[in-house]
């Protein structure tokens, strides 16, 4: 997280003191740092471009629900990023951001009529199609509006990602996808709808991948298939290998992103010179936490220090609403206070205010605090915000992001009154 440092003892962001966030927009308070957002885009496009794929060679469609606040989409679209949508709601977004819907990419098991026809009418790029009865609706609704939906099966390799079994996608037991046996035959179902057009095949195994061999075994699989399909008249113009490179919350040694997409671009172009004379096929990447993750904080104010028999509590201001990871996956995040001191350091649980016993950020942490002390939860660009909800009746927090010497505030915090606005009392 290099662009979060101490400068004269305080914890910065870029050049923003957090205490001064803080005074300024309360807490808790996401924030996040452009130049590291930047940073870690660049790492996938950069790889492309040396790859000799610049243009339509390669797409990043950065995954919207690791981080989807509209400042961080205009950011990222500015970069021509395109975008990994899961519901409706996320291409909305994408949109009122400023993003190219046409290098919309839409996954998930589960889309409804109403999103199909929005998607459409957007003209995204692709569907990425999780099942057969899911392609029939999509016929249908295209039918509907005489258009022809350009689609890609997301096909299941059987591939173990060796994470968390909560964001491990890619096995046989998961929902995710058609088994990997299955996919010539939902292919060639697909192929003879009239409103569907078959341009692509896709896969994503899991989430927090330190490794990419089991990304490269997918490859390796799905490669196969495109030979299968391409033999059988179905050409497949573009490859899609998902997202799930990893990050560093604690000790973890990721794969470098330059590193992983070299492989995966030696693999295909090894093979499309051996198979098709050097035909090229786009390649398609759907990264979330390995963009925002380590872009990102979250900081909380300590409210009281609780020291019980067994244990001592930090309880802060910042609850499993807030940051749900640990209480979801139990999550390592880094903490730090804002403040270095040189008192005497205790070790504590963190914990919020919200009546959970899983109402836990950290465990067992050494820091050397008292009440009115600002913490920093590392690493929480990802799958934070995102996953925050309103549970207790807790507004959720602002966000900033911040651009060198400046802040902008680019989510309000929510007032409990926001919160049940569209609630009313039934006579
Ligand atoms: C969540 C998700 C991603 C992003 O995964 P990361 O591990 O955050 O890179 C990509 N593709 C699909 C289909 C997803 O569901």
């Amino acid at each position: 997280m290099s662009h979060f440092s101490y400068r004269n003892g305080v914890l910065h962001a870029e050049q923003v003191s957090l205490q001064a966030l803080a005074a300024q927009f309360g807490t808790p308070l996401y924030i996040y740092s452009k130049a590291a957002l930047v940073e870690n885009y660049s790492a996938y496009a950069d790889a492309c471009r040396k790859a000799g794929r610049a243009d339509a060679g390669a797409l990043v469609c950065y995954s919207v629900k690791s981080n989807s606040n509209l400042a961080v989409l205009n950011l990222l679209g500015r970069l021509g990023s395109g975008f990994d949508i899961v519901s409706g709601g996320e291409l909305l977004r994408v949109v009122a951001a400023g993003g190219d819907a046409r290098k919309v990419i839409f996954s998930g098991v589960g889309k409804g009529r109403d999103e199909m026809k929005l998607a459409l009418e957007h003209d995204i790029l692709c569907f990425n199609v999780e099942s057969i009865p899911e392609v029939a609706r999509l016929n249908e609704v295209a039918g509907e509006l005489g258009k022809r939906a350009r689609i890609s099966l997301r096909v299941n390799p059987n591939v173990d990602a060796k994470t968390h079994p909560y964001i491990s996608t890619g096995l046989k037991e998961n929902k995710f996808g058609v088994a990997y046996e299955d996919a010539l035959n939902c292919y060639r179902t697909a192929a003879a709808l009239s409103n569907i057009e078959v341009v692509g095949i896709d896969c994503h195994i899991g989430s927090q991948l330190l490794d990419d061999s089991p990304l490269l075994e997918a490859l390796d699989k799905v490669i196969e298939l495109v030979d299968a399909l391409e033999a059988e008249g179905i050409p497949i113009h573009h490859l899609d290998i998902g997202g799930g490179i990893g990050i560093r919350y604690d000790d973890e040694q990721p794969v470098a992103v330059g590193d992983y997409l070299a492989r995966v671009f030696a693999r295909v172009d090894a093979w499309r010179k051996e198979k098709y004379g050097g035909r090229q096929i786009q390649v398609m990447f759907e990264p979330g936490r390995s963009i925002v993750g380590n872009a990102g904080v979250l900081l909380t104010e300590v409210q009281y220090l609780k020291h019980g028999e067994s244990k001592n509590f930090a309880i802060v201001d910042a609850a499993m609403n807030d940051l749900m990871r640990p209480a979801m996956y139990e999550a390592w995040h880094g903490v730090q206070a804002v403040r270095q001191d040189a008192g005497r350091a205790q070790v504590y649980d963190v914990v919020g205010p919200v009546c959970e016993s899983g109402d836990w950020l950290a465990r067992g942490r050494e820091l050397a605090i008292a009440p009115g002390d600002l913490l920093a939860f590392a690493s929480a660009g990802a799958y934070g915000m995102t996953m925050a909800s309103n549970y207790n009746t807790r507004g959720r927090a602002a966000e900033v992001l911040v651009d060198g010497v400046r802040a902008h505030l680019i989510r309000k915090r929510e007032n409990p009154s926001d919160l049940f606005a569209l609630e009313s009392i039934a006579d």
